[in-house]
């Protein structure tokens, strides 16, 4: 039977660490904010955008929700970020997505300023996480890393195995991870008899967004798994891209979904917060 990874226990130490340090910094006068821009009136953006303004006031960061009406024109959107870009009170600018179909997603993540790109988006901090300089990356693969290194899974000279390539989780993934010296593959749609692979990881991070396609069977026994993958359940609730429920009596270590991954992410757009005012004052 797999050990519990739990993901909530890694987000409250990270939380511990976000209140010292953003209390340090406004002992110094200075008070870290985030921008949140939300178009339109997607549910599960909504949901996410007022979930952020709670954890947000739990660690002491200043929150602003900008909600647009969902037929705003794409040069006002762009003109809001603009004028944030410009605000010194602002450090981080995040945009809910999905936006309305007339609002090119593109166009709106290139104009945020590459400092205040606490999503990670920006093509600027997208080369910066291939070439490997400091940039602001995204925060799903961030936890991805933070949730094994935080609970002691040795990375170093082990074969891990990634399911899926998508440009949230997976394809960033890959450079984040290969910092801490795994050897890494990665699947996808395309890769034939996917099973073969699997079997072969020492760890095994499943970002596909299919529920519970990771089978015991595809797992070799002691591995490490941790699951990205957020997927609904009928009636209710989430799970994730692995069957937890037979991988668990399989695997070393596990992340549950809920629970898991998923736990961190919002305290780690808040670091971005931080890294990127760090950025922006000139301290990095
Ligand atoms: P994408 O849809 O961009 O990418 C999915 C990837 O899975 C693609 O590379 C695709 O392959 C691959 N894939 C699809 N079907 C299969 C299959 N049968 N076998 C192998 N690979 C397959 O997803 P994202 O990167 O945006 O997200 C991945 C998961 O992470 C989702 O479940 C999403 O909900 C979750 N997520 C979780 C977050 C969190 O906070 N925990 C935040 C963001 C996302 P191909 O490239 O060939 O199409």
């Amino acid at each position: 039977m797999a050990n519990l990874i739990d993901g909530k226990a890694v987000a409250k130490q990270i939380k511990e660490e976000l209140i010292s340090e953003v209390s340090q910094l406004r002992e110094e006068g200075i008070f870290p904010k985030l921008a949140v821009v939300l178009v339109g009136d997607d549910p599960a953006s909504v949901v996410y955008a007022r979930s952020k303004e709670k954890a947000a006031s739990g660690v002491g960061i200043d929150y602003e929700l900008f909600a647009l009406p969902a037929d705003t024109p794409e040069e006002d959107v762009l003109a809001l970020i603009e004028r944030l870009n410009k605000d010194t009170s602002v450090h981080g600018i995040m945009v809910e997505l999905p936006l309305p179909k007339h609002i090119s997603k593109e166009k709106v993540m290139g104009a945020v300023s590459p400092v205040k790109d606490v999503d990670g988006v920006h093509p600027i901090n997208r080369g910066y996480i291939l070439s490997g300089e400091e940039g602001l990356f995204p925060a799903t693969p961030q936890s991805c890393v933070e949730i094994m290194l935080r609970t002691g899974v040795q990375l170093q000279g082990k074969h891990a195995v990634i399911v899926g390539r998508g440009e949230t989780v997976g394809k960033p993934l890959v450079f984040l991870l290969l910092k801490h010296n795994p050897t890494i593959t990665v699947c996808h749609s395309r890769t034939p008899d996917l099973g073969y692979f699997t079997r072969q990881a020492d760890i095994l991070i499943a970002a596909v967004g299919k529920a519970k396609m990771i089978k015991a069977d595809m797992v070799k026994p002691g591995a490490i798994v941790v699951d990205a993958g957020i997927n609904e359940v009928e009636g209710g609730g989430i799970c994730g891209d692995v069957d937890f429920d037979n991988v668990k009596e399989v695997a070393g270590a596990i992340t549950p979904v809920p629970g898991g991954v998923g736990s961190l992410t919002t305290q780690l757009i808040f670091k971005n917060v931080l890294k990127g005012l760090k950025m922006q004052l000139g301290k990095n």
